[in-house]
């Protein structure tokens, strides 16, 4: 019973210690340390549980010097190459002085227990770890300040950069002529695994999937698209909100909000962001007040379409209601708007192959279209246009090629998960086939099609000549029964200098 107990706590501690590798992402840290770690770990927990095995005498005390203090080491070592960042300095400190602090306590009970002792030199002792614990605490606080002053000025410093951008020359002025708008809005990039985007039919799927996200090094950097819609009838809405400055530039401050966890759960360089990527200004600069935008249409739950969110509280924000139940994972972007949101009953009866759709409006300008399976509640959205219609993927498809779904797929979660996913693009290209005047905007395209949207929607209102510009683009990747043509299979391109981001290939 004692073995099977030390074996249980044996196990529970690797397990413990894989978990905080895992936080502290595999991929960033080098192989041959991470496995020099794991057996500093084991060694020290076989050496505490079974004492006699590194040596005859004085097992634990061999342990504590020769593995302990190098696995502690590690420990550390990793955590500031990893994890730390300048926010934790008062933490670090503060934790210093309570270790300090307490070992001053142990230090004073000590003396009165051993009464024969000599007492002077323990309480000596005593004063000075005491005296050194109060001065650790002292210097946490002021650090905390410090900290405070460094992060506010680089708030201060980015908004000073965004404002510049909002009144740099070249702004466009806003045309009220009755036709309907949309603005495509690339709020900055984000690294991903290749596979997390292209590799779903080569094993990136369920948990296998996901642990190859935190050790594959192939990297890539994809856009995010929000995208703007200003309708005559209806107002100014957005279809996702992108990500925000914060995101991008105070990722510990910002991930701070909802606990250590998401902190360390979120990769501190996934998004990056110019002053003039940034939504608020792309706004203003497209000629609008984001004060004006009434309504959000979120495709999902997921951060990099909801971090804008926090500069849109005024805004409704219409999503469907099993993401809201089970798809929120930081819930610090929703914070604004929670009391704002607004859940589709999807009881507008079938549309095309959807067996399930919302006709907001009331009046088919604006068709909320269920496809769940990249979340639980992920829908697309359908606008009616002047001249045609555009598509709002969502992540359903990150890009043109993954049209091809049984050719290109990216990470799926598995099982029902996955089939769902399935579906709902097989629904999207029954939609596109019956629709020719129907174009896809995606969220995270980052093949050609992207600039060829860019240049169609650049004074937000295509013509029905460039919906067919769009659509002849589709048929150059695809063919009709939604196949790649030669020429469009991605492919990973490694950074030249072997580290870093690599690129996306098309042949
Ligand atoms: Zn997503």
């Amino acid at each position: 019973m004692k073995l099977l107990g030390k074996i249980a706590l044996l196990a529970l501690t690797l397990v413990v210690s894989a978990a905080w590798l895992v936080v502290l992402r595999l991929k960033d840290v080098a192989a041959p340390l991470l496995v020099g770690y794991g057996l500093l770990l084991l060694g020290l927990m076989i050496g505490l549980l079974w004492p006699g095995v590194f040596g005859r005498r004085s097992g634990r005390a061999r342990v504590r010097a020769l593995v302990g203090v190098p696995a502690a080491l590690c420990t550390l070592g990793l955590y500031f190459a990893v994890v730390f960042h300048v926010t934790d300095v008062p933490v670090l400190i503060g934790l210093a002085a309570a270790a300090t602090l307490a070992a001053a306590l142990v230090t004073g009970l000590r003396r009165r227990r051993a009464r024969t002792e000599p007492a002077s030199g323990r309480a000596r002792r005593a004063l000075l770890l005491a005296g050194a614990g109060a001065l650790l605490g002292v210097l946490s606080g002021i650090s905390t300040s410090r900290v405070d002053r460094y992060r506010r000025d680089l708030l201060a410093r980015g908004a000073e950069e965004r404002e510049q951008a909002v009144n740099a020359t070249g702004g466009r002025r806003r045309i009220s002529d009755g036709a309907v708008r949309v603005f495509p809005i690339h709020t900055g990039d984000t690294i991903v695994t290749y596979g997390q985007f292209y590799g779903g039919l080569d094993g990136w799927e369920g948990l296998n999937g996901y642990m190859r996200t935190l050790l594959d090094k192939a990297q890539i950097a994809v856009p995010i698209y929000a995208y703007l819609i200003d309708h005559p009838r209806h107002g100014l809405m957005l279809i996702d909100a992108g990500v925000n400055w914060e995101q991008a530039h105070d990722h510990d401050g910002y991930y701070g909000h909802d606990g250590m966890a998401s902190r360390l759960l979120t990769e501190r360089n996934e998004y990056k962001m110019t002053p003039e990527q940034d939504l608020q200004v792309q706004v203003a600069r497209l000629g609008y007040d984001i004060k004006e935008i009434s309504t959000v249409f979120l495709t999902h739950v997921h951060d990099d379409h909801a971090g804008g969110l926090r500069y849109l509280s005024h805004a409704t924000v219409v999503m469907d209601r099993r993401d809201w139940i089970d798809g929120v994972l930081y819930p610090y972007s929703f914070g604004l708007v929670k009391d704002r949101l607004s859940f589709p009953a999807f009881d507008s009866g079938r549309y095309g192959a959807f067996p399930a759709a919302q006709d907001h409006f009331g009046d088919g300008s604006l068709v909320l279209l269920p496809t769940p399976g990249h979340s639980p509640g992920h829908m697309c959205v359908l606008l009616r246009m002047d001249d045609g219609a555009a598509l709002f993927m969502g992540d359903t498809l990150y890009t043109l090629p993954h049209l091809a779904v049984d050719q290109v797929r990216q990470m799926t979660i598995g099982g029902a998960d996955t089939e769902l996913q399935l579906q709902a693009a097989r629904r999207i290209q029954s939609l596109l086939a019956s629709a020719q005047d129907t174009v896809p905007l995606f969220a995270h395209d980052n093949t050609p099609y992207r600039s060829a949207v860019a240049s169609v929607f650049s004074n937000g209102r295509p013509r029905a000549a460039e919906f067919r510009t769009l659509r002849r683009h589709l048929d150059t990747v695809l063919t009709p029964d939604w196949r790649l043509r030669p020429g469009h299979t991605p492919r990973f391109v490694p950074p030249s200098s072997g580290a870093g981001i690599g690129e996306v290939d098309f042949r």
